[in-house]
């Protein structure tokens, strides 16, 4: 079988499914620009994929099959939900939490601007959600926002769409019994990450902070940086614990072992490219010394390859 169906049937097969066509198209691509923006890929794809439900405790559970995870905590108070996934998903995502219970949603912590994360806010605050976001997403949603990396412009989100409850540092949420700890960090994968920690269930949700097995995208364009991307890893894994639960963005549900080494990759790249930088390397050059090595076999069968990772790593110093 050529290597590229091998890799192909592995990702249908793997958590990443909904985005093995983007893989496929880029292969094609031999490193060139995107033919089709992986937006627009992904969002066809979202529009037919079926939402798996992944009961973790206390009634907490993840939603995949649309973008990024997302997280839905059930109970007396109703539904809390950390993300909501791409618009088109709609009819499955309802189905999904219809499954779960009868309750309404009533928030939804946005943990990035992303359209991955946050396309799917305006259906659910007409269906009575409030939303919560860093004033970073809340500004990136209100205007028209251009990823160069996926050749995408977004325009403005409806203004139901748009975070109303702007959080600028940790807060709690008392819900379901739970204490919901939501953390803003520093500049990260973008300039206004959080992550959401249910305490009494010990279940951390990472948003893009943390991609489980695959290099991450970092938005540099929005505030993101290699350097910011590692602090906010150390930061949660303050938080995380032996046994904790840990969502990633993209990716299986894992534990802390897992996340520390999605930590240790990221700061082995980091230091592997700074040290070329620091020589008057240019871009071309670094890419060429490959920096990754030692990690692609592992961590860059995704979308986000090798050549693209040490260039976001590279802009991002
Ligand atoms: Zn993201």
């Amino acid at each position: 079988m050529p290597i590229k169906s091998i890799l192909k049937q592995q990702l249908q097969q793997s958590a990443f499914a909904s985005l093995a066509v983007v893989v496929s198209s880029v292969s094609l691509m031999a490193g060139s620009a995107w033919a089709e923006s992986p937006v627009n890929i992904i969002n066809a794809e979202a529009a037919i994929s079926p939402i798996t439900i992944v009961p973790l405790r206390d009634n907490i559970s993840v939603l995949e099959g649309s973008g990024g995870n997302i997280g839905v905590m059930d109970g007396q108070d109703g539904k809390f939900m950390i993300d909501a996934g791409i618009a088109v998903s709609k009819p499955r995502i309802e189905e999904a939490l219809a499954k779960i219970s009868s309750k309404p949603v009533k928030y939804v912590i946005d943990t990035h601007w992303h359209w991955d994360h946050t396309n799917g806010n305006s259906w659910l605050h007409a269906a009575g959600a409030t939303i919560a976001g860093t004033p970073n997403t809340a500004k990136h949603m209100s205007t028209a926002s251009r990823v160069d990396d996926w050749d995408y412009t977004f325009p403005p989100a409806p203004k139901g769409g748009v975070p109303s409850v702007l959080i600028t540092k940790p807060k709690t949420f008392k819900f379901n019994g739970q204490d919901i700890i939501v953390t803003p960090v520093k500049p990260a994968h973008t300039d206004g990450d959080m992550f959401v920690y249910f305490k009494q269930a010990d279940v951390l949700f990472m948003g893009d902070l943390y991609w489980n097995g695959v290099y991450p995208f970092i938005d540099n364009k929005h505030g993101g940086n290699i350097g910011g991307a590692i602090k906010a890893v150390d930061v949660a894994l303050k938080v995380a614990g032996d046994n904790t639960q840990i969502v990633p963005g993209h990716g299986e549900v894992s534990g802390r072992k897992e996340l520390v080494e999605f930590r240790d990759m990221l700061s082995s790249i980091r230091d592997n490219v700074a040290t070329l930088k620091k020589q008057g390397k240019t871009l071309e050059q670094v890419i060429a010394a490959k920096p990754t090595k030692e990690f692609d076999a592992k961590w860059g069968q995704f979308v986000i390859n090798p050549d693209l990772f040490t260039r976001l790593v590279y802009q991002g110093m």
